[in-house]
């Protein structure tokens, strides 16, 4: 009830009331009593002169006690004699001889005592309840108390004035605490009505509405407060624009990244996931796996304790893919904290880095065996010093001369493709007729065709268009198709070139022929390096196994495709796919 500070205001001020007026209220009433008991003692005194008292012992004298009354009663008036205030005539001792109210109950009091001992007696306090005054009366003037006036009177006039000054007190206290009331009412509404409207301008900033702007309705503290809460409902309302925004585009970042993000309580909950981890995980939100369901099978130390402290990197298989997954602990991991897991998939990674160690492997074994060979002709040579025969040293000599070709060839060829490979192969683009071209390879090819009885044909129509390309690069390709042909067809074989305009501005060349084909499971790999069916069959024919692959780098640069198709034991189809306005693309300039 008294937490609104409407309520603190009346009760301040109601507190403030009747302190002032219990202040007040004694002040006064003290004030009276002490002015009463003054003036009471300088009447006393003004009636009680010198004179007085010397007249008072000569009636005494003359007539006892009722000379002494009969003076007394001469001042009366001056005395202020009525209901209230008695006088008595005392012996010395301080017993009642006369006085104006004969049923006076008489108290022997200090100043009775005093007047006994011959002084006169006027001491009172604002407590006591009657003041009092004992004037002796020596009239033989021997030093012995012949007679005492006593005057006393029992405040009964202060006690009606002070019940009086309380009345009005009390009176006033009522009035001040109605105006209290009244004015908290007015303190409220100046004060605690604006408080009231900064109030629910911040629960309406609370709920999440920033455009709040309070009226300024005065220059004092509270406007004041009002125009600093509409500063700050400005300022917060720029700053969580700004958090919102970064929110959204780490959001929209969390949503299409790659990479899979999945945040984890320390109790392993799952709080968050973006598509990519249901993707690369195979699970879905709605599943609310935890962490160790999640990542049942990942390699971690342990204590649970420190792959929550600590970055740890593992992988996983999934869906015979390869993940890598990095677990990164944030905020205090006793309170808000948790675990963020990064899933990358590293398998086009793995299967590169594979594919690269194959490589130079097989190049390694490649060189090898040429090395090998000629190493141990030449040290045959060299230990027999001139000894063998002339036909025997010359055909050792053949195999060293062959040996060696191979090698410049592989190393020509391995140099091809990794200019092929970092783009630095500069393709001399220039416009000329595919027909002329595949004619002159295949009149090139002719006589290798025949050596080994093939029948080469050539099969190109007339109409064929122009095509723009590197001319020399395409014709190594078609001589590589062309001399794969007749290496891997026995003697005898049809090998057979033609070529053809596709939709699409496109032109295709094929090379068939009915040789040895090639088992269907090898096909997929034949564009792979060094990859080779036979290959004790292509080393002997002279081949690297770097044709074929160099073949397809080159078609590619030139935005064509090349595909194989085979039939084991029946023949081999390649097919090669180039565009015929190349040049358009790449921005050479046609000739
Ligand atoms: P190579 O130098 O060994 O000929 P290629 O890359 O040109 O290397 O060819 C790869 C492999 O593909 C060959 O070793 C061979 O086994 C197979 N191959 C290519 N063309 C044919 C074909 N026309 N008939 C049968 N097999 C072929």
């Amino acid at each position: 009830m008294f937490r609104s500070l409407h309520m603190k205001l009346v009760l301040i001020l109601v507190l403030m009331i009747i302190s002032v007026m219990a202040v007040v209220g004694t002040f006064l009433i003290n004030s009276v009593s002490t002015f009463y008991l003054d003036s009471f003692y300088e009447q006393m005194q003004s009636v009680f002169t010198g004179d007085t008292i010397l007249s008072m012992e000569e009636a005494a004298a003359e007539t006892g006690a009722d000379g002494l009354r009969t003076i007394v009663d001469a001042h009366r008036s001056r005395l202020g004699i009525d209901d209230y205030r008695n006088y008595a005539i005392l012996d010395g001792q301080g017993r009642f001889l006369d006085g104006s109210n004969p049923n006076l109950t008489l108290m022997r009091t200090s100043n009775v005592i005093s007047a006994m001992a011959g002084g006169v007696g006027t001491r009172s306090s604002v407590s006591d309840s009657m003041m009092d005054i004992a004037v002796p009366v020596d009239m033989d003037e021997n030093g012995s108390v012949d007679y005492i006036v006593y005057i006393v009177d029992d405040k009964q006039e202060i006690s009606d004035l002070s019940w009086r000054f309380f009345q009005i007190v009390m009176q006033a206290m009522m009035f001040g605490l109605l105006a209290a009331i009244l004015l908290s009412f007015l303190l409220s509404k100046t004060i605690t009505t604006p408080i009231e409207r900064i109030t629910q301008g911040a629960r309406s900033i609370a709920e999440g509405n920033f455009d709040q702007v309070l009226g300024v309705q005065s220059s004092d503290e509270i406007g004041e407060l009002t125009r600093s809460f509409n500063d700050m409902a400005r300022r917060l309302k720029g700053t969580v624009g700004e958090v919102q925004g970064e929110r959204d585009k780490l959001s929209t970042l969390f949503l299409h990244m790659t990479d899979g993000v999945a945040a984890f309580t320390t109790d392993g909950e799952l709080i968050h996931m973006n598509p990519a981890t249901e993707n690369l995980l195979g699970v879905r939100v709605e599943d609310d796996l935890s962490f160790d369901e999640m990542f049942a099978d990942l390699d971690m130390p342990n204590s649970d304790e420190t792959a929550m402290r600590s970055f740890l990197t593992s992988e996983i298989t999934r869906r015979g893919r390869v993940l890598s997954v990095t677990l990164a602990p944030y905020g205090a991991l006793d309170g808000e904290g948790g675990v963020i897991a990064v899933i990358h998939d590293i398998t086009e990674q793995r299967r590169l880095d594979d594919a690269r160690r194959e490589f130079v492997a097989n190049v390694s074994h490649e060189l090898r065996t040429p090395l090998t060979n000629i190493r141990s002709y030449t040290e045959t040579l060299l230990d027999a010093a001139g000894n063998l025969p002339l036909e025997t040293e010359k055909q050792f000599l053949g195999v060293i001369s062959s040996e060696s070709e191979r090698m410049a060839r592989i190393v020509t060829d391995l140099l091809t493709l990794s200019k092929l490979d970092y783009g630095r192969m500069e393709l001399r683009m220039t416009r000329f007729q595919l027909g002329d071209m595949l004619r002159n390879v295949a009149g090139a090819m002719k006589l290798t065709a025949e050596d080994s009885g093939h029948e080469l044909t050539v099969d190109t129509p007339d109409d064929l268009p122009q095509i723009v390309g590197d001319r020399e690069r395409i014709e190594q390709v078609v001589v590589n198709i062309l001399s794969n042909a007749v290496k891997y067809t026995p003697s005898g074989g049809h090998i057979r070139l033609s070529a053809c305009a596709v939709p699409k501005n496109r032109v295709r060349i094929t090379v068939e022929d009915d040789g040895v084909g090639i088992p269907a499971a090898d096909v997929p790999r034949l564009f792979e390096r060094f990859y080779r069916v036979d290959k004790a069959r292509s080393r002997a024919a002279g081949g690297t196994g770097l044709g074929l692959a160099i073949a397809k780098e080159i078609v590619e640069q030139h935005e064509g495709k090349i595909a194989l198709a085979s039939e084991y034991g029946k023949g081999t189809i390649v097919t090669i796919t180039l565009p015929t306005d190349l040049a358009a693309n790449t921005g050479e300039e046609p000739v």
